[in-house]
């Protein structure tokens, strides 16, 4: 099996790069478009493999050559073939990022293992990000199902032996103590949030999601992208309490000034004090954020960039 794999490599090494390069892109492209569709369905609880594609206006299944990633869309100029509904740009876009993203991995690595786990994680964790972002929720299907595919990789990993350069292809026992430190970790902060502030401070989407970051990366990268994970949610946290502070005291100043010139009844006042109140109100309620994204963003940056954090830690304090 290793010898299939090094046979492999040496064969990519020996092929015309901007040639694999162009198949590499062209598998991103694919992969984009089936993320695509996780994004879409996962939400509905709708199958996601044996379902053909349907316009989401007039549901007719959408023929393959009406399907080719990134290129379909430029060709119906982002219409449905039937009814003319919109296509989303988010649709071609997601598509050609993906697709760039293989390539970036495949010139950093070349066809390796390295190369393969990557590509795998890329597709479980940018559907997460998008929809823990839009619908606050993580299928399962990514967490557990995520968790799953990575203590298979290890597991392979493990027993069949490949070379890796980076801090996602770990051994079995790395990423089974990565899981049990991540679900630790969560659930901590799960209770300690429900007793300290009587709500969910993280939902058990995140619990889960955390189990699939421990199985990829193994115990210690993985505590590190928790640890900044807090630290991106906390930096975006600070931004997006200041703006909504902003948003609302335009609100206030209005009312203020309507309030200065002395034009309002009564009645008034106590609509628009009530309206102001109720702003704040829905602020509170709604101040639950999506951390799928920031693990995700914490789970990269500690692939690619853990040695260097660490050791740059160990410097400073030696
Ligand atoms: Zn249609």
């Amino acid at each position: 099996m290793n010898e299939i794999i090094s046979n492999l490599v040496e064969f990519s090494r020996n092929v015309n790069p901007w040639f694999t390069g162009t198949i590499v892109f062209v598998f991103g492209a694919i992969f984009g478009s089936f993320i695509n569709v996780l994004i879409y369905r996962l939400p509905m609880e709708m199958d996601v493999i044996f379902k053909p594609s349907f316009c989401p206006h007039c549901k007719n299944n959408i023929k393959w050559y009406h399907n080719i990633p990134i290129l379909s869309f430029i060709f119906l100029k982002g219409k449905c073939a039937y009814c003319g509904g919109k296509i989303s740009w988010t649709y071609p876009l997601v598509e050609l990022f993906t697709a760039v993203c293989f390539v970036l991995f495949f010139i950093l690595y070349g066809l390796t293992w390295d190369f393969f786990v990557l590509c795998l994680f890329f597709i479980i964790t940018f559907p997460v990000v998008v929809i823990d972002f839009k619908y606050q929720i993580i299928p399962d299907e990514l967490s557990i199902g995520g968790a799953l595919i990575g203590l298979l990789l290890a597991l392979l990993h493990t027993f069949i032996g490949f070379e890796n350069n980076v801090n996602v292809t770990v051994s079995i026992y790395d990423s089974l103590i990565g899981v049990f430190v991540g679900v630790l970790i969560f659930l901590a902060i799960y209770y300690s949030s429900l007793v300290a502030f009587k709500k969910e401070g993280m939902g058990m989407g995140d619990v889960k999601f955390a189990a699939t970051i421990g199985a990829f990366l193994g115990a210690a990268p993985a505590t590190l992208a928790f640890l900044l994970s807090f630290i991106y949610g906390s930096i975006f946290g600070i931004f997006i309490t200041v703006f909504k502070r902003m948003k609302n005291m335009k609100k206030i100043n209005a009312f203020s000034k309507l309030k200065i010139l002395n034009i309002y009844p009564n009645y008034m006042e106590s609509i628009l004090l009530s309206y102001v109140y109720n702003v704040y109100i829905d602020e509170l309620k709604n101040s639950y954020i999506a951390f799928g994204p920031y693990m995700v963003l914490g789970a990269w940056t500690s692939i690619f960039f853990a040695n260097y954090i660490i050791s740059f830690i160990v410097g400073e304090i030696i």
